[in-house]
């Protein structure tokens, strides 16, 4: 079997596990969403979802966010940890986005990676979640289970991303990083697995 072919068949896999994987952080536009995505850094959704409400209450739009003090931005979104970096990333990057943007997300990567805290996976989830512009975010879960599927050599990020968007169809990269995401968090954990019971490596093999 290729690797093109086992990526076919583990994407036939997903789509029955997950056939509409709903977006893991709440949000209501590009903004709450790129903020969103920034607390996730080193942080579960499920606390930044806990975050979230609290932060918008206070601001939801960059010229509210800027009325704002760091300090104050950052009371807020301590429990994310990172809070001295990840708060003062986001009252730059609203600065910015008033100042270079008209307010509005920008929609290209190369924008959106020139913002304060947003790296390329950020800017990736942004750009699919938001502009549904295709983009495979690769982090350390999908890097892992490309690695253990024998998609991709572990090396690094780049790679696996580099790989990913060989080896599956572009149209389908948007619903595939949530899928992939979704399974790595039920059956796939950094540590603890269990091959014979996967889905996938019970039928395909496992690498490690
Ligand atoms: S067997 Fe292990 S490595 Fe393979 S997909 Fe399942 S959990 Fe992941």
């Amino acid at each position: 079997m290729t690797k093109k072919e086992k990526a076919a068949a583990i994407t036939k896999i997903l789509e029955k596990l997950y056939p509409n994987p709903p977006v893991p952080l709440d949000h209501k536009d590009e903004y709450t969403l790129l903020i969103a995505v920034l607390l996730s850094a080193q942080c579960t959704d499920i606390r930044v979802n806990q975050i979230t409400p609290h932060l918008f209450k206070m601001a939801d739009n960059p010229y509210d966010m800027v009325k704002h003090s760091i300090e104050e931005i950052r009371e807020i979104i301590k429990p994310c940890g990172l809070s001295p970096a990840k708060s003062k990333a986001i009252f730059n990057l609203s600065q910015i986005l008033i100042d270079k943007h008209k307010g509005k997300v920008p929609r290209t990567m190369e924008e959106l990676e020139e913002l304060p805290g947003v790296g390329h996976k950020t800017a990736s989830v942004v750009m699919i979640q938001a502009y549904q512009v295709p983009a495979f975010p690769v982090d350390t879960h999908i890097h892992r289970l490309i690695y253990r599927w024998g998609l991709s050599d572990g090396s690094s990020v780049t790679q696996t991303e580099r790989d990913c968007k060989k080896l599956f169809p572009v149209e389908k990269w948007i619903k595939l990083h949530l899928q992939i995401i979704y399974f790595g968090r039920e059956y796939c954990p950094a540590r603890g697995h269990h091959p014979e019971k996967c889905p996938v490596c019970s039928k395909y093999g496992v690498k490690v």
